[in-house]
């Protein structure tokens, strides 16, 4: 196994001096560990973006990518988003993210998955404690378990925080519903991107308050299952961002909104679980344009890591369920104050976060 950390190569940006992985346009935090085991066949990286609230907490993703470079750019832009979740959440963390490389059926394999895992738990382990991976797509409780038999600074390897995500969701899109629409979920049509950990609970959160449910997967298998559980409607993957509704909630992969899908977009709103949902960040004002609402990524999908927080921390439920609704109360006051300054929500979550860090931090560009 080798494990090398890429020399940082100053640029400049409107923030003042950043830095960015070479060849890409994706920012290089602290630390940047890339993984290569020739007996296993593990690629991965570990990107840790931000330690000054704490260690970097965030998820350990698990999926095919055209190249390894593709997966460190997305292990590096998912670790900002989460210094910026985390600071937003109040909560004593600072950001990261690892993503390793699916590259045939190894994954679907017990013992070759359980053998990467454990070498990538080795990189983890060198950390020592700056970085706390958890669940993302692609990877389980049980996955983090056997992290843990190597790297005792772990979340998730007990419980599944992506319930607590979907209900952080869920206040969010209804506070983002009432602020905008002036109304309760009763009738809304809610797309659900994404039949998941995340997405098929949100979609029974929404179901049980009447809101009109359309979800897609690449799954149909999965798509299927969560309609009929919530008296929804299956709509294709390729074009459910297009249809008419108003609430589109991206729950599965991320930069789905791009130039031409935001074009494509027939709602109101746009709030949901996916990290990193915006290809650029220029496009938040492309959204906007279009007077459509967007609540950013990194302050509706906060559940998790509350949910993680609290249980390393001896939360009892009712403090966490309060923490999950003060998800939607920050999306309320956020909308109001977005408003209020005519700003994008988007920048004032960044301004909030920064305050917190106590400098810039913007999502990637
Ligand atoms: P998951 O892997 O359980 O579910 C993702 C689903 O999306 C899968 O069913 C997959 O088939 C589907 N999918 C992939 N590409 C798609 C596409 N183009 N169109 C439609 N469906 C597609 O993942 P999850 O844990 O539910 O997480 C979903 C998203 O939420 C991810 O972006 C993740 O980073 C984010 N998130 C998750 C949590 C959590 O607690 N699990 C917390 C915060 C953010």
């Amino acid at each position: 196994m080798s494990v090398s950390t890429i020399p940082r190569t100053p640029v400049t940006t409107r923030d003042g001096p950043s830095v960015l992985v070479p060849g890409t346009s994706a920012p290089l935090g602290e630390a940047l560990v890339l993984c290569h085991d020739r007996t296993t066949g593990l690629s991965a990286a570990i990107a840790v973006d931000d330690t000054t609230l704490g260690p970097g907490l965030g998820g350990v993703r698990w999926m095919p990518y055209g190249s390894f470079g593709d997966a460190v750019e997305e292990a590096c832009r998912l670790s900002r988003v989460m210094t910026l979740k985390n600071a937003l959440a109040d909560i004593p963390y600072g950001g990261a993210k690892s993503v390793i490389m699916r590259q045939g059926h190894e994954a679907d394999e017990p013992a070759r998955r359980k053998a990467q895992l454990l070498v990538f738990a080795t990189s983890v382990s060198r950390l020592g404690g700056t970085y706390i991976p958890g669940v993302d797509m692609g990877t389980s409780v049980a996955d983090l378990a056997v992290i843990a038999t190597v790297a005792p600074w772990v979340s998730c390897n007990h419980e599944d925080p992506s319930p607590a995500t979907a209900l952080g969701v869920f206040h969010s899109i209804a506070a983002g519903v009432r602020h905008t629409l002036g109304r309760d979920l009763s009738g809304v049509r809610v797309t659900v991107q994404g039949a998941g950990h995340v997405g098929s609970s949100l979609a029974r959160l929404l179901a049980e308050r009447g809101a009109a449910i359309r979800v897609a997967d690449v799954d149909s298998r999965r798509a299927d299952e969560v309609a009929r559980s919530v008296g929804g409607v299956v709509v294709s993957p390729d074009d459910a961002h297009a249809r008419p509704c108003d609430v589109f909630a991206p729950c599965a992969s991320a930069r789905v909104l791009n130039a031409r899908s935001i074009d494509e977009l027939r709602c109101g709103l746009v709030v949901g679980a996916a990290n990193d949902v915006l290809a650029e960040r220029s496009g938040a004002e492309l959204l906007a344009q279009r007077g459509i609402v967007y609540v950013p990524d990194f302050v509706s999908n906060a559940g998790g890591v509350l949910q993680i927080h609290a249980e390393r921390d001896g939360w009892d439920t009712d403090r966490l369920d309060l923490a999950l609704a003060d998800v939607g109360r920050r999306t309320f006051d956020l909308l109001d104050e977005a408003a209020a300054t005519r700003a994008l929500p988007l920048h004032v979550a960044e301004r909030w976060a920064s305050g917190r860090l106590g400098r810039t931090v913007a999502i990637p560009d």
